[in-house]
């Protein structure tokens, strides 16, 4: 009778633990807002006929064109030459409550040697940490390429970086200035690639 009791007790166990496992929540969907900088009347840097607001814009879609993870959704915040507000975009960021945000952009300096991709993330003391880890996988993934070189990832109080209440950084993937930078993140294969190296980061 005992034995019989602890067989039973052992089934009901085991029926106990396939229900759970049957009844395991999905894995929670991430999304990832993909930030567009500029757009419209507002064309960021415009050096030798390239207007940042297009490079940004095209790496942002093609992220999105990239990415065939169902657990990940790639929300883009301008999906066209539009104009916008930092303040729209804030608005859209802490609406949909994202696990991360990256703002993209190119970078411009005086001094046409300065090169490579930078990070900026946020000060605030709730969201730096994680927004820093990210940077920082983002930044290297690129490096690796053999085609950005490294810069630091710092804090920076820009708007975007202030006001959203998510992990977030700005990106810049490059300097418009340098030749070399401009030669990669003005390409096809450029774009394509730096596209799909922040969505392997992502992942
Ligand atoms: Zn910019």
């Amino acid at each position: 009778m005992k034995t019989k009791i602890r067989i039973l007790g052992l089934l009901s166990a085991a029926v106990l633990l396939l229900v759970c496992f049957a009844f395991k929540p999905l894995e929670e969907k991430k999304i990832i807002v993909i930030d567009a900088g500029h757009g419209g009347y507002d064309v960021g840097k415009d050096i030798y006929g390239f207007e940042e607001k297009q490079i940004t814009e095209t790496v942002a879609k093609q992220i999105k064109e990239l990415n065939d993870d169902a657990n990940i959704e790639i929300v883009l915040i301008r999906d066209g030459d539009i104009s916008m507000e930092l303040k729209e975009r804030v608005s859209i960021i802490n609406n949909l409550k994202p696990n991360l945000v990256i703002s993209i952009h190119v970078n411009s300096n005086s001094n046409t040697m300065a090169n490579g991709v930078q990070a900026y993330v946020p000060s605030n003391e709730t969201f730096k940490d994680k927004s820093k880890e990210m940077a920082e996988i983002i930044v290297d993934k690129l490096v690796a390429t053999g085609n950005l070189a490294k810069r630091n990832t710092t804090e920076a109080p820009f708007y975007l970086l202030k006001n959203a209440n998510c992990p977030i950084m700005t990106l810049e993937i490059g300097f418009l200035t340098n030749e070399k930078d401009r030669n990669y993140i003005t390409s096809a294969k450029g774009q394509n690639e730096i596209a799909a190296k922040i969505l392997e980061a992502v992942k």
